[in-house]
């Protein structure tokens, strides 16, 4: 009898050799954590693209992920040896790259294996990659190539195999369900900014806007782009779900824009309440532009409690250089109607992206303040803008000699890894414990410190609220010597 071709899908890394800890999410930003970490993301299309390639009988396919697990590189190839496969396939980061490249070699040492590497860092460097010993790229939105390819396919032949281009992105209404038998999905609640435990779930691909600094719309799909799942089938995906993980207490749709189409919105919260499915909590990743009150008091009805926005920057020549609209009147408007309806607000803000200055950036602590003062955010998210390999702002830093270093741990969100004649390091990275120490004050202002206290005890316990008290102290000495 024929023996079935052996494929490991392997997550990245969990750990470095310094024992430092990993947060992975390569089509968005992977990031350096330090000593401990507090959750994991599922690894979504690497889980896609298992279930993907278990529908193939002729193949004997099996996912592992390394990190969840913290393993090094070295600990990686010993766990996993046993499999012996014949091809491996890693979507990898460039913070973690290089820890990757070394347990993928261990395997094509050992056993000839054929290494597949995807993701932001193999599409941003390919050439580099397939230099390294890689064997194969699979760039942008990787899944239907690297199904061709270890289906026997030609890599000649296959769209999205370096050096061929992507033509076409992926038609999610192929899609299975996400592998949920190897690595379990439960293991992946608790993401940053959830309150309860909730399963990430992926109803929705793409986005139709164009920020410049952002991996999955110039790196993964190329160009605007947005699509969404038959509404049946996403009902069928969360009934799954809770009958599989009773003690799950809702989805966190972790997207790039859950609700770009708003059609698309009301008609699943309207199968949401049909099929008795409104008592689980809802948590979505949106874009504020297409809000109305009528889409907001539909999702809170059907059992969406948090939404999160971009809303980046309060500058319009900043948000001009990261190629986005912004208009505040707007943001405030959504803001006071989600406050309305009951909807927690969850924002991200960011510092030091391109055409940005003390001045311009200063607008954007402005709006923070006013708007925790207002009562409008439930919480909120500040990060230096990261120039991610593969990103035009990456490209545009690097033509103009802006960047400092090429250090991949240091684009972690908290470092400047570049700064402009005007505009030096030192000031981009004092946004952040500024815009901390804002959102602090003015919230124990408005509610008191024994309401705040509580507040984030509740939602995230004793310990979080230690860290957080900490990371409060330091941005409060920081904003005040910055
Ligand atoms: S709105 Fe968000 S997902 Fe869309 S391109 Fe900008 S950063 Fe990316």
């Amino acid at each position: 009898m024929k023996s079935r071709t052996k494929v490991l899908i392997a997550n990245s890394v969990g750990k470095d050799d310094d024992g430092n800890h990993y947060i992975l999410f390569p089509s968005r930003w992977s990031t350096c954590v330090g000593k401990t970490k507090s959750f994991n993301f599922y690894p979504y299309e690497l889980g896609y693209l298992s279930s993907m390639l278990k529908q193939n009988k002729d193949l004997e396919v099996k996912m592992v992920d390394g990190n969840y697990e913290e393993l090094t590189a070295e600990e990686y190839f010993e766990k996993y040896k046993k499999f012996m496969p014949d091809y491996l396939v890693v979507e990898t980061s460039s913070v973690v790259y290089k820890y990757d490249l070394r347990f993928a070699l261990k395997f094509k040492e050992k056993y000839g294996t054929k290494i597949i590497f995807c993701g932001q860092h193999p599409t941003a460097f390919p050439k580099e990659v397939l230099a390294d010993g890689v064997d194969y790229v699979a760039t942008g939105e990787y899944e239907p190539a690297v199904v061709k390819l270890v289906s026997g396919e030609k890599p000649k032949t296959i769209d999205g195999i370096y050096p061929n281009p992507v033509k076409e992105l992926l038609d999610v209404h192929t899609l299975p369900f996400p592998e949920d038998d190897d690595i379990s999905r439960m293991n992946y609640t608790r993401i940053g900014g959830c309150d309860y435990k909730e399963i990430e779930f992926f109803a929705t691909r793409g986005c139709p806007m164009n920020c410049n600094f952002c991996v999955a719309r110039q790196t993964y799909y190329g160009k605007p782009n947005f699509r969404v799942r038959e509404v049946q089938n996403v009902i069928d995906e969360i009934k799954y779900l809770k009958n599989k993980y009773p003690e799950m207490d809702g989805i966190f749709f972790d997207e790039e824009n859950h609700n770009s189409n708003k059609k698309f919105v009301m008609e699943l919260c309207q199968a949401i309440i049909d099929n008795g499915l409104q008592d689980l909590k809802y948590d979505a990743m949106c874009g504020y532009w297409t809000f109305d009150e009528e889409m907001l008091t539909m999702m809170r009805k059907a059992g969406y409690y948090k939404i999160r926005i971009g809303i980046e920057t309060a500058s319009v020549k900043t948000a001009l250089g990261m190629v986005k609209n912004v208009n505040v009147d707007r943001i405030i408007e959504v803001l006071k109607m989600a406050k309305k309806v009951g909807m927690r607000m969850y924002a991200t803000f960011t510092f030091g992206s391109p055409d940005s200055n003390l001045t311009e950036d200063g607008k954007t602590l402005d709006l923070i303040e006013k708007l925790t003062k207002e009562g409008l955010l439930w919480d909120f998210q500040a990060s230096v803008c990261t120039p991610q390999p593969g990103t035009p702002f990456y490209n545009l830093l690097k033509s103009r000699g802006n960047l400092l270093t090429d250090d991949w741990r240091k684009y972690n969100g908290n470092t400047a890894v570049y700064e402009y004649p005007d505009y030096k390091k030192r000031d981009i990275e004092s946004n952040l414990p500024k815009a901390a120490w804002l959102y602090l004050k003015t919230r124990v202002r408005r509610r008191g410190v024994a309401e705040t206290v509580m507040e984030i005890v509740r939602r995230d316990g004793w310990n979080s609220f230690g860290v957080k008290l900490i990371a409060f102290g330091k941005a409060y000495y920081r904003a005040m010597t910055a």
